[in-house]
This record gives structure tokens, sequence and C-alpha cells, in this order.
């Protein structure tokens, strides 16, 4: 049994209205759906991805405008990799260079040229030019469909101690395939576009908040499967969430040993369940346990013009 590589990536951004401009004006990725944040309504959840949000393609965002900056560390995902054409890259360097995004040079790394930049909240990406792989759609937006992203190449964890995060990845079905600089690289048969895990030590402490990534989602089809996982990891002594209706996906969570916190979320039934393919991301959707409060959630959210700039 092995997951099918990442499902979504959610971080904690700033201010939702600068986190729009960025991933669709600047990234090029589609805004899929806009709802809250169902632990907690009074913050928004904004879902970025290709044309349909498929799943290997949904980068999230929890903005909390007066939220206290986090530090990147030990514990977290500290990056995450988007797979760009090949040949894309100095289309993207030119591209992040006109918005005056952060950016260093493009790097070779593990046979693949890569391009790390930041965003204005800190949080650490990286377009990899691996070309197409998996099932995505690319969104034909500010970005041009021969060089938008096409989903999640993989991610980045950086931990203390890695022993007991291999492990865990070993039980999710990954395979050590290689290192190169300070990292590590592992992947999932299957898990196309996003199959890559890379370990990386540190000794700097993380701490969350604005700017970095809350969780990693990983893939599996159904909600038999997701059980399976569910019993496989409690079996393991892992503490595993009842499943949680997420809408979009159902979801459970456990806490890695390297202090990661990890979802398994189903492919299904996507986020179109509740939007057409053609209107994503333009209404806010509430789930129906919280429609009743809906015109006061709306009120107290912050607010958001997510029309597009001509
Ligand atoms: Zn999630």
């Amino acid at each position: 049994m092995n997951v099918s590589g990442i499902h979504h990536v959610t971080s904690m951004a700033g201010d939702p209205a600068r986190a729009v401009r960025f991933y669709r004006e600047v990234l090029g990725l589609r805004l899929v759906k806009r709802t809250v944040n169902f632990d907690d309504p009074g913050t928004y959840h904004l879902y970025f991805g290709d044309s349909v949000g498929s799943p290997g393609t949904a980068l999230t965002l929890f903005p909390y405008p007066d939220g206290r900056p986090g530090r990147a560390g030990a514990g977290q995902v500290t990056g995450t990799a988007f797979r760009v054409p090949e040949g894309s890259l100095d289309y993207w360097a030119d591209r992040l260079d006109e918005h005056g995004v952060a950016r260093e040079q493009p790097v070779e790394a593990f046979g693949h040229r890569m391009l790390g930049f930041e965003d204005a909240d800190g949080l650490w990406y990286e377009l990899v030019a691996a070309g197409e792989a998996g099932d995505v759609d690319p969104w034909d937006g500010a970005v041009p469909a021969e060089h938008a992203i096409r989903g999640f190449f993989g991610v980045v964890l950086s931990l203390a101690e890695p022993g007991p995060t291999v492990e865990v990845l070993d039980r999710l079905g990954y395979e050590r395939t290689g290192e190169d600089g300070d990292r590590t690289r592992y992947r999932v048969p299957g898990g196309e576009p996003g199959a890559v895990v890379d370990l990386r030590t540190t000794d700097v402490g993380g701490r969350m908040g604005v700017g970095c990534v809350h969780h990693v989602a990983f893939r599996t089809p159904d909600d038999d499967a997701q059980a399976d996982w569910q019993a496989t990891l409690r079996e393991h002594g892992h503490h595993v969430t009842e499943v949680k209706d997420r809408q979009y996906f159902r979801s459970i969570y456990f806490r890695e040993p390297g202090g990661v916190l990890f979802e398994i979320a189903t492919d299904g039934p996507g986020f179109t369940r509740d939007e057409t393919r053609e209107s994503l991301g333009e209404t806010l959707k509430l789930p129906p346990w919280l429609e009743e409060d809906g015109a006061a959630i709306e009120d107290a959210l912050p607010a958001l013009d997510v029309a597009v700039e001509q």
C-alpha cells in the first residue's frame, strides 16, 4: 500500500487580497475555491490549483492579516516545489523579476533545473523543470498554458532528526532515491505529479505562524483506502484523527514524529462539487453546517475582491 503523492499543501499567509494577486496573477494558478477554515470560520481558506484543482495541484492558504509571523525550521515543510515544463525556467525567471519577486539564480539539483523564490510572507517555493507527469489540466490564466505550473513536484521537510520520519515515509510507500547537497530524496511510485519528498536536517527550531507551511496532505483514492491508512497508522502508534469532511475531499491527520502535520486526503469529490467548472472560486462557498450562519460569517471576513484584473 502506498499513498499517491501529494494531494495539497496548506500554508499560513498574511493579507488575503495580496495572496490572490500573487498566486493567481503572478504564479498563474486558478483560484478554484473560496471558503473558510472549517475549524476557524472567521478565517478564509483559499484554494489555488490547475483548471479544476486536481489532486496534486492544490496550494491552499489560511490568510491571517494580523497573524504573528512564524519561523521556518525543524518540524515543518520548509519548501514547496512546483513542476513546470522543461525549458520554461527562463520565462519564469523573467516573470518573477518583472513582478519584483525575491528569487535565486537557477541551480541544477537531482538532474533538474530548479529556481527558488519566496512570496511576500516568506513562504519558500521552487519551480522544477521536470516536465509533464500525472493527471494535470494546466490553467490558461495569467501565465499562458505552455509555461503554466503543472501541479506540485514535491515538498522539502526540515527535521532535527530524520530517522523516525524516514520510517513513516517508508510506511507511506516512499523509497530513497538519492542525495544532492544537503537533501535526501524520497519518491513514491505512481505519485506524480507530486511524488517527491526531500529531507533536510537542521538545528533551527521552527515556530508555526504566518509564512509557514501548516501541513502537507497525501493522496489516497477513496474512503476505503483512507480507512485502511487510519487503521494501519494507528496500529503503528500514530494518533490519527477521525475522518473529517472537508467537502471537496475527506481527511485524516496525524503528526509525524519529526513534528510535521501530515494529512491523508481522498481524491474526491473535488472542487466541482458545489460550483460549475466555469465558475470555480467566484463566490464564497460554505459547508452545509455553516450555511445557517453564512451572512454573519461573510460579514466578519475581510473584504476580498476576486474579480480578475484586466
Ligand atoms: Zn489539508
